[in-house]
């Protein structure tokens, strides 16, 4: 099975509400109902009204209009097939009709490449004889020491990307960060516990074993950032392994303002409970032995000051949390800031460039994006925001978030958005903000 991902056009009134010609989704579920698109519509638009002019809508599939959508099919790889044969434009999947017009079309069709596609491994397989729970993860590998984790179908729509580096000779797993913790809304998902998962599910694409089977190697976990939905699973990592995070701004993850920081607050969710040990930049990070694991932190504040990233060169492989991504829109907090970002990338380009083999580094980064050249999408990616700082690229919705002013920029050929407060791009600009 492989995730299914749509792109919705709006039109007229859904337009106007969500300021939005365009945007790409991935369904959180390969087999995903109909009937909860509506909610993961509004979900990604809160405030602006989506919900009305969805119930004043009506559905349709392959031009059939549907009378009921509790009793509507799944969007799923069948009606991806469904879609292709029946559509003339070859790619429509879904509409609504009435003043609303919201066109689905298959990202396939243009982006065939996005490693998004191929996440999904057959998560049945996944389970093994003793654990028939379907795991609230999936796991890939991308070299040959390190696996992709995905978080598939999280209540909050994150999918995080967690990524396991293995190295047996130092008897230790390094993990880069845990994700939402496993709550979900799937009642199909038992087994929600990050640990256990790397524990007890077998991985095809690990000789069919579970990744640190029966707990045997040690772990060391390093988290991109503080934000939520890179630390909820950790709990379980806490009791026996050390928990890394940048010393950049020792006070951004203090405990006053971690609950804060951590955005737990704002999402009315107990934050956990651990020790962070604070590393400084250029970092080297070695076993409870002293082995190295072959990895460096680098401090890259920006989109928070506690941003790091992992820099992997033997693999030529970096690993940029939520520095930048594609397709998704890169959001920064009010804690973020757009110059300490271009800093920050000017670094890391610095870096990949300054490597022998710089065209075969690789970028993974904490959501939709994994194993893409690096300097190709750091260059790029910082030309998109470039223009959003010069006015190049222009607004494509100013609206309030969480009681603060935001904008959202957007690439139209879709592949770089960005929203963040107002205020970051104006700073950015050199114009006073009061
Ligand atoms: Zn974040």
């Amino acid at each position: 099975m492989s995730k299914l991902e749509i792109t919705v056009l709006y039109f007229a009134a859904a337009s106007t509400a969500t300021g939005l010609t365009e945007q790409y989704i991935a369904l959180p579920a390969p087999q995903y109902p109909l009937s909860s698109l509506s909610g993961l519509l509004v979900s990604l638009h809160p405030d602006v009204g989506l919900d009305k002019i969805l119930q004043s809508s009506q559905w349709s599939i392959n031009a059939e209009m549907v009378d009921n959508i509790e009793e509507s099919p799944e969007i799923s790889q069948k009606s991806r097939g469904a879609c292709r044969m029946s559509s003339s434009l070859g790619s429509v999947l879904v509409f609504l009709t009435g003043v609303l017009f919201v066109f689905f079309y298959l990202v396939t069709h243009r982006r065939p490449q996005r490693s998004r596609l191929t996440l999904t491994v057959d998560m049945e397989k996944g389970a093994n004889s003793e654990n028939k729970q379907l795991p609230a993860f999936t796991a890939r590998r991308l070299t040959q020491t390190t696996f992709l984790i995905v978080e598939w179908d999280d209540i909050f729509n994150e999918h995080p990307f967690i990524y396991a580096k293995v190295v047996p000779s130092a008897d230790t797993i390094l993990i880069m960060d845990t994700g939402c913790g496993g709550a979900t809304h799937n009642p199909e998902i038992g087994l929600k516990s990050l640990r256990k998962f790397i524990e007890t599910v077998d991985i095809p694409d690990n000789d069919g074993k579970p990744l640190n089977e029966g707990g045997k190697m040690k772990y060391i976990v390093v988290e991109s950032h503080c934000h939520y939905d890179h630390i909820l699973g950790v709990e379980p990592f806490a009791a026996d392994s050390p928990i890394l995070g940048s010393s950049h701004s020792p006070g951004f993850v203090s405990p006053e303002n971690f609950p804060a920081n951590s955005e737990c607050k704002s999402h009315g969710i107990q934050p956990p409970t651990y020790e962070l040990t604070l590393v400084p930049h250029l970092h080297e990070i070695t076993s409870s032995a002293g082995s190295s694991l072959g990895l460096t932190v680098l401090h890259t504040p920006g989109h928070t000051p506690d941003e790091l990233a992992l820099w992997d060169a033997d693999e030529k492989m970096l690993y940029v949390g939520d520095t930048l991504y594609e397709d998704d829109p890169i959001i920064f907090p009010s804690g973020g800031s757009l110059p300490v970002w271009f800093s920050t990338m000017d670094q890391l380009i610095e870096l990949v460039e300054t490597h022998p083999d710089s065209e075969n580094v690789m970028i993974n980064c904490g959501h939709a994006t994994s194993l893409r050249p690096a300097l190709e999408v750091l260059r790029t990616c910082k030309t998109f925001m470039e223009n959003v700082v010069s006015g190049k690229e222009p607004l494509k919705r100013r609206y309030l978030r969480r009681g603060t002013w935001s904008v959202e920029f957007r690439e139209d050929k879709g592949r770089f958005s960005l929203i963040c407060p107002e205020r970051l791009v104006l700073e950015a600009r050199g114009e006073v903000v009061v």
